[in-house]
């Protein structure tokens, strides 16, 4: 479903039937943050999700302000693969378990 910000994202729902508005993020609501429109301009899960449908990889996030009060509150992510029982450095890529990395060129002169 498409975010405030226009974005598809698979955790945004928003029901506006026969005038009702409500909207959610359930992945924030899952791990207890407080929600807000603003949020997903900037969150990375729908890029992430885009990049990397893996099954075994779970996102946390948390909302956070970076720095100073001056900023404005952001979603940070941090992921985990349920299948190789390790943090994902790079979630919008994986652990490379299931999808090897792409090897390494070496170029022999
Ligand atoms: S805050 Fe991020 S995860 Fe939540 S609905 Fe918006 S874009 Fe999706």
């Amino acid at each position: 479903m498409k975010t405030p910000s226009g974005r598809e994202c698979p955790h945004f729902f928003g029901d506006y039937y026969r005038g009702r508005n409500v909207e959610e993020c359930r992945l924030l609501q899952l791990h207890s943050q407080i929600w807000s429109p603003d949020l997903c301009k900037t969150c990375p899960v729908p890029d992430i999700a885009r990049a990397n449908s893996c099954q075994y990889m779970q996102l946390k996030v948390t909302v956070a302000r970076p720095f100073t009060a001056i900023f404005q509150r952001r979603v940070q992510v941090t992921a985990f693969c349920e299948k190789s029982k390790r943090d994902v450095a790079e979630p919008q890529i994986g652990c490379g378990e299931c999808h090897e990395l792409p090897f390494e060129f070496e170029i022999k002169e």
